[in-house]
């Protein structure tokens, strides 16, 4: 049995609506990670095979499922249609359970699953193209912000600081940054990003992020480094730190913080 708002439900009936909504928002997120860099419209035109144009009919486009009835290929011209569309699909719908059995079916389960789903959406853009696309990272943080005032995300005060903390370190880097390096070392879209995962982590493990991110990009550059030579001198997009360090820190976050006062005996 899993607790919900309408009493207690049977857990495998829930998780399989909760897989089919996150794999939904998977469908979503395919549609961002293909549009969004390319500036195209979400809206128009409407989902259509990128071979032959035809538009994809409701009951081709279930989640995960019209992928595999279809044997991975578009119904009329039967073009082969990537596997990155029914894996991004399966994984949302298993994040959006990873959130639900943290936090709880209500509005602290969605706000999470939805940010996971967002966060590995932004993961993959980053890779592709550099960019961290404010139309992501602002309504998550608008997510973050109302789940504070109306629900018990977090309280109001701590996620408000957050947001602006968040916001305001990235700034601070990303000028710092310019001025010392002569070039971008950070985007408008890592600002945005800060404030986002203020709103849902607070100022404390924001701070907190950062470093593990920071420790995260250092402990690959060397591992590289270690296993080949020609690496040297290669960037890599700073976006995939961020959001695994993020993840880190909703989970063992509080407690680490908790841990490390503790031992300070403050
Ligand atoms: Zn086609």
């Amino acid at each position: 049995m899993i607790s919900t708002p309408w009493g207690d439900l049977p857990a495998i009936p829930v998780y399989l609506v909760v897989a089919f909504l996150g794999a939904s928002f998977g469908s979503l997120a395919n549609v961002l990670i293909y549009r969004l860099p390319a500036e195209v419209s979400l809206l128009r035109p409407p989902s259509r095979c990128p071979q032959c144009e035809k538009p994809i009919s409701w009951y081709d486009n279930i989640p995960v499922l019209s992928w595999l009835i279809l044997g991975g290929k578009c119904r009329s011209c039967k073009a082969s249609i990537a596997l990155q569309y029914p894996l991004i699909e399966a994984s949302s719908g298993v994040l959006a359970c990873v959130a639900v059995w943290k936090w709880g079916v209500g509005y602290s389960g969605m706000a999470h699953g939805l940010l996971l789903i967002g966060l590995l959406a932004l993961v993959i853009i980053d890779l592709r193209h550099w960019l961290l696309p404010f139309a992501i990272t602002i309504p998550l943080t608008a997510i973050g912000l109302l789940g504070a005032a109306f629900f018990d995300l977090r309280p109001l005060g701590s996620a408000l600081i957050g947001a602006g903390v968040g916001f305001g370190v990235f700034l601070l880097l990303l000028v710092v940054g310019k001025w010392v390096f002569k070039k971008e070392a950070m985007g408008g879209g890592d600002v945005v990003f800060g404030a986002m995962a203020g709103s849902f982590l607070g100022w404390l493990q924001t701070l907190l992020m950062i470093f593990v991110a920071s420790g995260l990009g250092t402990l690959l550059a060397l591992i590289l480094l270690t296993l080949r030579k020609d690496v040297a001198g290669r960037s890599v997009p700073f976006g995939p730190f961020l959001a695994v360090a993020l993840v880190i820190c909703l989970i063992w976050g509080q407690s680490f913080i908790d841990w490390y006062f503790h031992t300070l005996g403050l």
